[in-house]
């Protein structure tokens, strides 16, 4: 059976706009170009599958429930221009914050690979020849530990990070295969990347 080719892409600052942590619905502002970047994703025959972290729950900031009604909105909003998620995926921990079972080292924090490899079981999905689109350089690592290709967004904190004194730190691990504007034109360069490969 053939295996899916998928997009990964991070929530806050990839499809939706960065706000620190989002609290409230009205907070939820969707970045323009998200529509026809997912749906190109859609049109081309590939998964698009949102991996997120929301530490905010375990940060006793909202609930899971609420990360829930967030990704619903979400889907819903895109769906009206016919814009299709394939699955939400986000890791409700923090290795040193929260009470119980959200205060604990998770495989499913990103950089950790624990969402995709469950992402590749459930959705049939052939990792090495995936994607993933983030505005972080730990969503580049969580891509390069399956063989996936990463691509920075320079929307959310993608622009800051690229600056020397971003808040994120360059290694080798975390390189980015490609550093878009934002989603759209890394849904694009997705498009000719498979081209070339095939
Ligand atoms: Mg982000
Ligand atoms: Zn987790």
């Amino acid at each position: 059976m053939k295996r899916n080719i998928a997009v990964f892409l991070d929530r806050d600052g990839t499809i939706n706009e960065e706000v620190g942590y989002l609290d409230s619905l009205e907070k939820l502002k969707i970045i323009p170009t998200a529509y026809e970047a997912i749906k190109l994703i859609n049109l081309n025959g590939m998964k698009a599958v949102v991996i997120s972290n929301q530490a905010g729950v375990a940060r006793g900031f909202f609930t899971e429930e609420f990360v829930h009604t967030v990704n619903n909105s979400l889907l819903a909003d895109l769906q009206k221009k016919g814009a299709i998620i394939d699955k939400f995926y986000y890791c409700p921990h923090h290795p040193k914050e929260g009470n119980g079972v959200y205060l604990q080292n998770c495989n499913c924090r990103k950089p950790a690979p624990g969402l995709l490899l469950q992402a590749s079981e459930e959705l049939n999905i052939d990792l090495a020849n995936s994607y993933f689109v983030g505005d972080r350089f730990i969503d580049m690592e969580t891509a390069r530990k399956v063989g996936a290709k990463g691509i920075l967004v320079k929307t959310g904190y993608g622009e800051d990070l690229l600056q020397d004194d971003g808040p994120d730190t360059a290694t080798p691990e975390n390189t980015p295969d490609f550093i878009a504007a934002d989603i759209l034109e890394a849904v694009q360069w997705i498009l000719k990347d498979r081209k070339n490969s095939k």
